[in-house]
């Protein structure tokens, strides 16, 4: 019988934490805040240490934190907003629930992220068009590799756009010395259970420097509220984290920087015993990824997965439909062949199990299953 091991091991995890997260769950209890309990106020001063901005904003999810982050900015209809159409779905929908419209950019095909060349003819052409409002750039930080700010920072100067970094595979991620995060004018992360930090449920946050938008998002987060939460002065949400939820965040980031270390250290194995036989992911100079995910891409991306899967190892697609091609957003009028990069990779792409508490010997496992494949693969062909 093989072995069978987890895409992603959250219970090795919790083994290793059981004392102090049981610990900190029973605190929530006992007090009973367990909506905005004295947890909320502890994680935000420690999130935003960890990542060097003046606000950090615990929310109800990743999505949450893209939807406060356009309200802050009253983004709605007939604005555009400029992103990725290979990311979740999340980033895409967050732009439609404000009633806005996303305005998909192809890939650069090396680093996943939105291509900033292409990027700048978008918003020229959306400008000429007059027929919406450039508002902003979305860019995503895909399986955990910052976008190029570097490029996109100037373009949004140029154009008055905001940036609003999509970090919920990210956080603790760097580009040059800023953290993930610290890298738009407002960001936004996930806590889901699968991220890099998740807690046991939805969680996410939002990042700012500018004390405005952050009062804004303050009152979003809690139906709009003024003075208190029966003065509403505008439209808002319920958003906001629960306690119990914080209380376990509070343990986890106690140890992600060494999670960190062993999520690096597996990447590195991959590409060691990996980077002959499929394309292993590329690193831009000065750039270091959470490692959210580790993709490779093939041709043979199918027969690869059914032989792994046949040993024991899961891996998964990300992501099979780009945005442009789902059913959701049809009525946009995006059709196939409208991002060549982005549907290439798409179709030959796929992530290997990835997180801190597996061992690096299943990189010359995959290595030995991917050579079986190759070698059959050829023989068919010679
Ligand atoms: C997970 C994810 C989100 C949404 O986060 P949730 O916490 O699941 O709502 C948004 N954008 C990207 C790129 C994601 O991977």
């Amino acid at each position: 019988m093989v072995m069978k091991i987890p895409f992603v091991d959250l219970r090795s995890q919790y083994e290793q934490l059981k004392p102090q997260i049981n610990a900190r769950i029973d605190q929530v209890l006992e007090h009973g805040a367990y909506v905005m309990g004295p947890e909320i106020a502890e994680l935000e001063c420690q999130l935003s240490e960890y990542c060097n901005v003046k606000h950090a904003i615990t929310c109800s999810s990743g999505t949450d934190a893209l939807l406060l982050g356009l309200m802050a900015y009253d983004v709605g209809p007939g604005d555009a907003v400029f992103t990725t159409p290979f990311t979740f779905f999340a980033t895409a929908e967050a732009i439609a629930l404000v009633g806005a419209t996303p305005i998909f950019v192809d890939i650069d095909h090396r680093t996943f992220n939105i291509d900033p060349e292409r990027l700048e003819e978008a918003i020229r052409r959306v400008n000429q068009s007059r027929k919406l409002r450039s508002r902003g750039i979305l860019p995503v930080n895909l399986f955990g590799l910052p976008a190029n700010y570097d490029q996109i920072d100037p373009l949004a100067r140029e154009h008055a756009l905001f940036v609003l970094e999509d970090a919920a595979q990210s956080f603790g991620a760097k580009h040059g010395n800023q953290a993930s995060c610290s890298l738009g004018d407002i960001s936004a992360t996930s806590f889901f259970p699968a991220k890099p930090l998740g807690c046991y449920g939805d969680g996410g946050a939002v990042f700012t420097n500018d004390d405005a938008l952050a009062e804004k998002i303050l009152s979003i987060r809690i139906h709009g509220m003024g003075q208190n939460k029966y003065d509403n002065v505008r439209i808002g949400l319920n958003a906001r984290m629960d306690s119990i939820q914080a209380a376990v965040l509070l343990v986890k980031l106690g140890i992600f920087d060494d999670e960190l270390k062993k999520r690096r250290h597996l990447a590195e194995a991959y590409d060691q015993c990996l980077r002959d036989l499929v394309e292993t992911p590329f690193t831009p100079d000065g750039m270091s990824s959470s490692w959210a995910q580790f993709s490779v891409l093939s041709d043979h991306r199918e027969i690869m997965i059914g032989a792994l899967a046949e040993q024991g190892i899961p891996v998964q697609v990300y992501y099979r439909i780009p945005c442009h091609l789902s059913r959701a957003l049809g009525h946009l009028g995006y059709k196939p062949g409208d991002f060549p990069v982005t549907e290439e990779v798409s179709s030959r792409i796929f992530s290997l199990p990835m997180h801190p508490y597996l061992d690096d010997g299943i990189a010359a496992r995959i290595r030995s299953v991917l050579q079986d494949v190759l070698h059959g693969v050829s023989r068919t062909v010679g």
